[in-house]
């Protein structure tokens, strides 16, 4: 745990107590703050209150910060009412990354953030510096709670993933290297619309420190604007990052083929197409990403290179769960959106699709063009009905009442027609919570009934 000393005496207010919450009151009381804390569910405030704390008084007045739990809407769509107290007693709203990166300001900080790929990229960047050698801990939107990690010193680095909720939060976050890998429409709710979102996604490259490195997609039109943005202002040192083309000074991907470009040699450092873990050109992008921010941090060509071939990969995300005869069983539960499921269509050809879940804005036409490869999608949860007007006259569908239903019918479907290259792909492109707790949860009930149905074809551990 990380203590944070510098609130020792002052009175703190906790607001939302999930897991990042508690560890922010744990990590304050540690560090002699006066800890009161509070939820809107009651449930979760008897569980901050049972582990010793006291129940925030309803006036904020008087408190050096309100450390707010990112999930929790504050401005958008409805203004909270304490974040609106908070801010009229200027008192200062700060998630537990801000925390972290206030009393740990001596050691590296590489954040990353993006629409799709964080996840991805976050790990793969931590991996290639344990590999390494480097004294790494990673955390944030991912795993664990920032305040859990380990205290590094000036000879560390963290390594962040940050959503747009915690990018709004984070007055202290002042990184050496900071990735954007993309932007598209998410969560325009809970920002006031687009432009709300990419203010949040831009305050990564805030207050940069040297060598103030500021790593960005460049395959998307906002990224791109933003990417000539910063090369105009002239404060950062700006690596673009592309799986489409070369692109002068930055890492970039063509044809499978990583190259290098950031000393404007433009060498050839990996065949991503033999990196199982890696597959298809997003996942590319992440890779560029997470080699340009390396080399930003002194790593070695080498070192790099024996990252990337060694990432173990993520759970949920296009990950291999089983083969039965040449049927591959792939999790992708982890997309949650149309354009994370582009991602993995994009891999396969005859793919049993079981999509559905909660849909997000815009549903499922933007895939279109990727319906030819689609033998059969088996449809679950509240936009069965919504994906099934989609797919009407286009691709065959049956709906299902649950996820192990129609696990069960898409294997059985693509064991009897037996196409090359057949997969069964879990990729939602909707968010699970009208039928699981979680995208995990989601993952775990297709994985388990894979594994039940097909028990000797397991694949990952
Ligand atoms: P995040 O943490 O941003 O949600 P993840 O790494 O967990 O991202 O990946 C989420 C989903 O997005 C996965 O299902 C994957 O297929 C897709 N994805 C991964 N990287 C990218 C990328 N660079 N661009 C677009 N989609 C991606």
């Amino acid at each position: 745990m990380v203590p944070t000393p510098q609130y020792a005496g002052e009175r703190v207010v906790v607001m939302g107590l999930g897991k990042s919450g508690l560890s922010a009151a744990a990590s304050l009381r540690a560090g002699g703050a006066k800890v009161e804390v509070w939820d809107d569910k009651e449930t979760s405030l008897a569980e901050g209150t049972a582990k010793g704390f006291t129940a925030f008084n309803n006036d904020i007045k008087g408190a050096r910060i309100l450390v707010w739990s990112p999930g929790v809407p504050h401005s958008f769509p409805t203004a909270h009412a304490l974040a609106v107290k908070a801010r009229n007693e200027n008192v200062p709203l700060v998630c537990d990354v801000d925390l972290l990166l206030e009393t740990q300001s001596e050691a590296a900080v590489v954040a990353i953030t993006g629409t799709n790929g964080k996840s991805t990229t976050t790990s793969l960047v931590a991996h290639i510096f344990k590999q390494a050698g480097r004294k790494t801990a990673v955390g944030g939107n991912l795993g664990i709670p920032a305040l859990d990690l380990e205290p590094l010193g000036s000879d560390g680095i963290y390594v962040l993933e940050l959503s747009s909720y915690q990018l709004e939060l984070v007055p202290h976050l002042a990184c050496e290297t900071a990735i954007l890998l993309n932007i598209t429409p998410d969560h325009l709710a809970r920002h006031g619309g687009m432009d709300g979102y990419i203010a949040a996604k831009r305050r990564i490259f805030a207050r940069q420190r040297s060598p103030r490195t500021a790593v960005i997609g460049v395959d998307d039109d906002l990224c791109l604007a933003l990417y000539e943005e910063l090369r105009k202002d002239g404060l950062h040192r700006v690596v673009p990052i592309s799986v489409t083309r070369a692109v002068a000074g930055g890492v970039y991907v063509i044809d499978g083929q990583l190259i290098n470009d950031t000393d404007g040699r433009a060498e050839t450092i990996l065949d991503l197409t033999l990196i199982a873990r890696l597959p298809g050109a997003h996942n590319w992008q992440n890779a560029a990403a997470a080699t340009a921010a390396a080399l930003s941090q002194g790593l070695s060509i080498s070192a790099i290179v024996a990252g990337l071939k060694t990432f173990p990969g993520l759970k949920h995300r296009q990950e291999l769960v089983a083969t039965a005869d040449n049927v591959a069983f792939v999790n992708d539960s982890k997309a949650t959106n149309a354009d994370a499921t582009e991602k993995a269509l994009l891999c396969y050809q005859n793919i049993y699709w079981i999509a559905g879940g909660q849909a997000k804005e815009g549903g499922i036409t933007s895939l279109f063009s990727l319906f030819p490869r689609i033998r059969h999608a088996f449809l679950i949860g509240e936009a069965s009905d919504d994906f099934a007007d989609v797919l009407r006259g286009q691709v065959p569908f049956t709906q299902y009442k649950t996820l192990e239903g129609a696990t069960a019918a898409a294997g059985e479907i693509a064991l009897s027609e037996n196409l090359p290259g057949a997969t069964v792909l879990l990729s939602p492109a909707c968010a699970s919570w009208d039928m699981f707790k979680s995208f995990e949860h989601r993952g775990n009930v297709f994985r388990d009934t894979v594994l039940q149905l097909w028990p000797q074809q397991r694949v990952s551990p």
